[in-house]
């Protein structure tokens, strides 16, 4: 080693000593506000519903994706079958979840209830049960913080935000006190429920994705995409009763709620957005 590049060692040493001094200095001042920070971060990660929130960013995007990269060669069929699977997924939610299963509008025997499971299970929704009770709580304590998608949290928040963030407490204690024995009780409801993950994914994807490809030689790529997309519509038509008509429509029965009666939102919902 000669003398030159000792002195550049030495001066090397004296940096990186000034450097790590400058880093102590700065952490120690900001250790507290650093130090809240993460807490600050971890209450909010704590709160979060990660699971649900790369699904549904996953579904949105996907159908963003396939809209605009969609084969426009495809068959006439497939956009046909894409039409009833979505008038199937609404006659899920709309007669079966909420007519019948929550406000029990009407009566339905085996045969029937069995055609509105499978159509409950084509949208892509959650389970019934855990539908039935917040749609109820909905109904008790509407747009008060015990209602699961309170619309005066705002517009995404009502929307889908509630169903990427845990719930709040009194949302919860709603639940426990709500009454649930007729779901209960009701062998094939139970049934359902406990597979209810099965015939999701059969009713949702496997067979709307493979009736194309395999009755009239669509692409798979095709079938996938356009199945996507009507994921997505479904979705956003049933959290639209939720957030746009409590938000924009007319009032023709109580002026003193939000929700309203919303044309538009009726269109796509099969009727839900005469909500007022
Ligand atoms: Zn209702
Ligand atoms: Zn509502």
């Amino acid at each position: 080693m000669n003398k030159y590049t000792s002195h550049i060692d030495a001066h090397l040493e004296i940096k990186k000593k000034n450097f790590s001094e400058m880093m102590d200095k700065i952490f120690a001042q900001n250790k507290h506000k650093f130090l809240t920070n993460i807490k600050e971060w971890k209450n909010v990660l704590s709160k979060l519903k990660l699971l649900n929130i790369i699904v549904i960013s996953a579904i949105h995007l996907g159908a963003l994706y396939s809209l605009f990269s969609l084969d426009l060669t495809i068959n006439i069929k497939t956009i046909l079958w894409c039409l009833f699977i979505c008038l199937v997924q609404a006659i899920g939610v709309t007669a079966g979840a909420h007519r019948l299963w929550t406000h029990r509008t009407y009566k339905a025997k085996l045969p029937l209830k069995i055609i509105l499971l499978i159509c409950y299970a084509v949208g892509n929704q959650i389970p019934l049960h855990s539908w039935v009770r917040d749609h109820r709580i909905h109904h008790k304590c509407m747009d008060t913080d015990a209602d699961p998608h309170n619309s005066n949290r705002g517009f995404f928040f009502s929307h889908v935000g509630w169903l990427l963030v845990k719930k709040k407490s009194e949302v919860i204690n709603e639940g426990r006190q709500i009454d649930l024995t007729d779901l209960d009780t009701d062998p094939i409801l139970v049934f359902y429920d406990k597979y209810f993950w099965i015939f999701s994914t059969t009713f949702c994807h496997i067979i709307p994705i493979t009736i194309p490809v395999y009755m009239w030689h669509e692409a798979w790529t095709n079938s996938i995409k356009i199945d996507l997309f009507r994921i997505a519509f479904g979705l956003n038509a049933v959290w639209s009763v939720n957030s746009f008509a409590h938000m924009w429509g007319t009032k023709p029965y109580n002026m003193n709620i939000n929700p309203t009666d919303n044309s538009v939102v009726s269109f796509f919902s099969y009727g839900e957005g005469w909500h007022n």
